[in-house]
């Protein structure tokens, strides 16, 4: 063959352009592609006219080497009329080529995408160690790969069935080991095929060979032998080591391999997950996408899933997974006329209490999961169970028992899922899904073959192809008698997930918190002013917010690249986002009238009022003679030290001290955090033996502004700076705390601890629409593994009479814990936030440089109250014209029940769609007021699908009765549509 090659940098031209260009010939050994570089090969070469009906297929190896698939240089080869024909992995470095035609040039384009190994192996150990390949600024220029051999060959198919059967064999061979019968069996039929197969005439005389093994392998299974649903799938990270603009490519390449292998394996079922990888072959890829709409129409090609991406669940909002979901849903549905009834999970970093009930709401009914079996300390105790999440909702679950989502088939993996799979016995089989992902193309022939001799095979599990559909459903079948799993699947590592990528984070709290002010005023302003709702602007910020949610996106363990794309458009959607606010609050303003505050908080604190004395006295900020700082609000009043630390801090309402003895609040601690391994993801239990408190102040001042005092205590530590500011406001018992950090440490945890004489033994934290409890104890090697937890805008401690919540604007990791050890007699509670941490893998400058952290104490707060304050801190203070403060359209009256989402229903019908949850545990009745003629009102699944009969209505006010942590969809028909003046 001869091969020519265009460099096509870091561009991705059309096959049009690239197939256009001007090639210049390049040589097996020569070498080609920079980083993250892209060049079109075109390999031509003439057909052997004695070949000519026979199999054919083009070798071709860019310089691949072994292990690693889906991390190294891939490609995706075309006809010379632009058809894409398969991906070419390490594993699958063949084309199809038609040799019907003696004597013609054969002509293929290959896209070579010379991605570089961001982690690598290193005598089969993942190496950690930074790297500059994740980030544009620091790629070195240096090509990576070297070009082999490109070459036709004939296909033997008797030798290759004959290397099939051999594998199979020899490994169930090992498997069974030298106590079994059935070992020496295949030991000796080994022999004799060994001895009929020439290796001087392989082709002549391999079918003798396979002749010795056909008994072997016709032997059937034993009568109870376990079953393993064998699931075709590539899991494709949305981006990690590369960035979102190559997954597209990555799913294209897979894609193309697996319709290929469709075509010569009806066996083949291939589950594909994610909507959004689907929608970037529609918008890209369209001829591969309609490949795949007629293989998905023959039930081959299962989209499963149903969740836009496969989201983290541990930091989204609970609007933002009901959002995966309908965006999953409804884009399976439009575009494939079906509705996929699981959720597929495999790999998201823990698995949110709040899960079931949404699943549930969605009108899925199955999850699907395997992460969890990456535990360090506990082994998960189920393969296949009923998972209830905090309101009760049960939904069946299913972890496959081979602990991994990308098996190769092997009898060793087959072995393992059997005897590892714990519900052995009572429950039948098990689902084993098998590919490379991330590129690596899914499925191999080889695999398919291995399926195709150990469906029913001595001495092996069964297997058989089937989809993810047909096995929930024998499994629900049989199985009323399966365990509970009762709570959150918290995944005993990658804690650090939580803080890693702080300005990530931050983007996706703050894009939470605007698209719900958005929406919300969009809605009044449509319904009571006739403006348009924008609807596709709305949905293609979701669509981008949803998609940053990603289990390596969100979680901070992608490269550079990815989390500068990130923040941009984190930057652009926020601008987006206000002016959608800012046209509707503008449109709702009077002609006429005084500046008045938006009330953007559709329900009540605790009591009615956010604080039991409103109209407080004056705020004041003193210092007394031994230097110590006094802020006093007639509510609250602080004791700050020459250091800056908060000594004690008085509840002057309910006459209690918050300080516990001896300690101090509001202190950054600096922790080494250099995980062994998986630096962005892992905080090693270890890491609190090597502390360092910060304590050095530059510079320490108070000052008072209007209806606020504060003390402002800057510090210097390591490389970095911070300014630490202590806040309190007329009229509040909140404290307002701001870290202003300027961070170039590396290998660091950065924590703020809160003591607070409290004694609990658990703690709640904000999870999606609800809270948990979680131990403040270690007593259990389960309480001992949750060192760190995720909570969402707030964590409240209590004794049985009083709380203190401590609210957030965007951190998610904490530590709650007893005192130190030590013998104390121990009534207190440490609340700890992480604020920021510095990994080096995969992106050795994550985290480094300014952030603005923002944290507030609650004394006195109910579980109702730190919701109420979770809501209005972080929240943007907006006026409008009028004479009353302008309100949301639906407001809830009674404290727990939250009004969270207002917005028009998808289907543009104009009907307001509200969504109300119940926070604080409990059954509650509560009335919604609502602020406009409605005709009636329905109780929807998240989908906005009618589930119920019609809510009685009165006066314009909806009665709602709700079970504990239950999430209400509710339609409303506004009865008149304003059309816009
Ligand atoms: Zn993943």
């Amino acid at each position: 063959m001869t091969v020519g090659i265009w460099n096509a940098g870091r561009r991705t031209p059309s096959f049009g352009d690239a197939s256009e260009a001007p090639y210049t010939t390049i040589q097996p050994g020569q070498a080609w592609g920079e980083p993250w570089a892209t060049s079109w090969l075109r390999l031509t070469g003439t057909m052997p006219t004695e070949w000519a009906g026979r199999r054919v297929e083009l070798l071709v190896d860019v310089g691949f080497s072994a292990g690693r698939v889906g991390f190294q240089a891939e490609g995706l080869a075309y006809s010379s009329t632009g058809r894409t024909i398969k991906g070419l992995n390490p594993t699958s470095r063949w084309i199809p080529v038609d040799s019907g035609d003696p004597g013609a040039e054969v002509t293929v384009f290959v896209e070579a995408a010379a991605n570089p190994t961001v982690l690598p192996l290193n005598d089969g150990v993942r190496d950690f160690r930074p790297t500059p390949l994740g980030d544009p600024a620091t790629l070195p220029s240096t090509p990576l790969y070297q070009l082999r051999e490109c070459h036709l060959a004939l296909f033997d198919a008797t030798a290759w069935k004959l290397a099939r059967d051999m594998e199979v064999l020899s490994q169930l061979m090992q498997e069974l080991g030298a106590q079994s019968e059935r070992h020496w069996r295949i030991v000796s039929a080994l022999e004799r095929a060994l001895d009929a197969l020439d290796p001087i005439d392989i082709a002549g005389t391999a079918q003798h060979a396979r002749d010795e093994l056909a008994p072997l392998l016709s032997s059937p299974a034993h009568a109870s032998a376990h079953r393993l649903s064998v699931v075709g799938h590539a899991h494709i990270d949305s981006a990690w080591l590369w960035p979102t603009s190559e997954t597209v490519r990555k799913v294209a390449r897979t894609t193309a391999n697996v319709l290929q292998l469709m075509d010569a394996s009806p066996d083949l079922v291939y589950a594909m997950s994610q909507a959004q990888q689907f929608a970037w072959m529609k918008e890209h890829y369209p001829q591969l996408f309609e490949r795949i709409r007629e293989r998905v129409r023959q039930g081959r090609f299962v989209p499963v899933g149903g969740m836009w991406v496969e989201s983290d669940t541990n930091m989204p909002s609970g609007e933002s997974l009901v959002r995966q979901l309908v965006f999953g849903k409804r884009f399976f549905m439009e575009e494939f006329g079906l509705e996929t009834e699981e959720v597929w999970l495999p790999d998201s970093f823990g698995y949110s209490a709040a899960l079931p009930q949404l699943i549930a709401l969605s009108g899925s009914r199955w999850m699907l999961t395997q992460k969890i079996s990456w535990n360090h300390t506990n082994r998960f105790p189920h393969h296949t169970f009923y998972w209830e999440g905090i309101d009760g909702t049960r939904v069946l679950t299913h972890a496959p028992p081979a602990d991994k989502y990308n098996a190769e088939v092997t009898a060793a993996e087959l072995a393992h899922a059997a005897s590892n799979f714990a519900e052995q016995g009572q429950i039948g089989g098990s689902m084993l899904l098998y590919g490379h992902g991330d590129g690596g193309g899914g499925p191999t022939r080889e695999m398919l073959a291995r399926i195709r001799r150990l469906r029913d095979l001595e001495g092996s599990p069964r297997v058989e192809s089937e989809t993810p559909r047909a096995f929930f459903e024998r499994t629900e079948a049989a199985n009323d008698a399966a365990p509970v799993w009762v709570g959150e699947m918290y995944l005993e590592a990658h804690r650090g997930t939580y803080t890693s990528q702080a300005r990530t984070k931050q983007g996706n709290r703050r894009s939470e918190r605007l698209l719900r002010e958005a929406e919300m005023w969009a809605t009044s302003a449509a319904v009571l002013r006739g403006v348009d709702y924008p609807y596709d602007e709305l949905d293609d910020i979701w669509k981008q917010v949803l998609l940053l949610q990603f289990h390596d996106i969100l979680p901070g363990s992608s490269i550079a690249w990815v989390h500068q794309e990130a923040e941009t458009t984190y930057d652009e959607l926020a601008t987006r986002l206000e002016q959608i606010i800012e046209s509707s609050l503008s449109a709702l303003s009077e002609d006429s009238g005084p500046m008045v505050p938006v009330d953007a908080v559709p329900f009540p604190a605790s009591g009615g009022s956010p604080d039991p004395m409103s109209a407080a006295p004056e705020v004041s900020a003193s210092v007394d003679r031994d230097g110590t700082f006094r802020l006093d609000n007639g509510l609250v009043r602080l004791h700050i030290d020459g250091s800056g630390h908060i000594t004690s801090i008085r509840d002057l309402v309910a006459g209690r001290e918050l300080v516990p003895h001896g300690t101090k609040v509001n202190v950054l601690t600096q922790y080494r955090d250099t995980p062994a391994q998986y630096d962005a993801w892992d905080i090693d239990p270890t890491y609190r033996t090597v502390a360092e408190a910060i304590d050095d102040v530059t510079s320490i001042e108070h000052w008072k502004g209007e209806g606020v005092a504060a003390v402002r205590t800057e510090r210097a530590f390591g490389s970095s700076t911070v300014v630490q500011t202590v806040q309190v406001n007329a009229g509040q018992r909140r404290i307002d705390i701001e870290a202003d950090v300027d961070w170039h440490e590396s290998g660091k945890l950065l924590r703020v601890s809160l003591p607070l004489e409290i004694s609990a033994d658990r703690f709640a934290a904000e999870t999606q629409f609800g809270h948990v409890y979680r131990p403040t104890h270690t007593n259990t090697s389960w309480d001992a593994a949750k060192f760190e937890i995720c909570a969402h805008r707030w964590v409240h401690v209590a004794e049985p009479d009083y709380g203190v919540a401590v609210i957030n604007e965007s951190t998610y990791g904490h530590d709650v814990r007893r005192p130190s050890p030590g013998r104390v007699r121990a009534t207190h509670t440490v609340v700890g936030l992480s604020l920021l941490r510095a990994p080096r893998f995969p992106d050795p400058g994550a985290d480094q440089e300014r952030h603005i952290l923002r944290y507030a104490v609650v004394p006195g707060a109910s579980i109702a109250d730190a919701v109420w304050h979770a809501c209005t801190f972080a929240q943007t203070d907006r006026t409008s014209r009028g004479e009353a403060a302008l309100a949301p359209l639906v407001r809830s009256k009674t404290s727990g029940v939250v009004v969270d989402t207002i917005k028009l229903a998808d289907d543009r019908s104009g009907d307001v769609v509200v969504r109300v949850y119940e926070a604080l545990g409990r059954r509650a009745r509560s009335e919604l007021e609502i602020a406009c003629d409605v005709s009636r009102v329905w109780v929807t699944d998240v989908l906005e699908r009618p589930v119920a009969a019609q809510v009685e209505l009165a006066n314009q006010r909806a009665t709602v009765d709700l079970t504990p942590f239950e999430v209400r969809t509710l339609r409303m028909t506004p009865a008149v549509r304003k059309l816009p003046s």
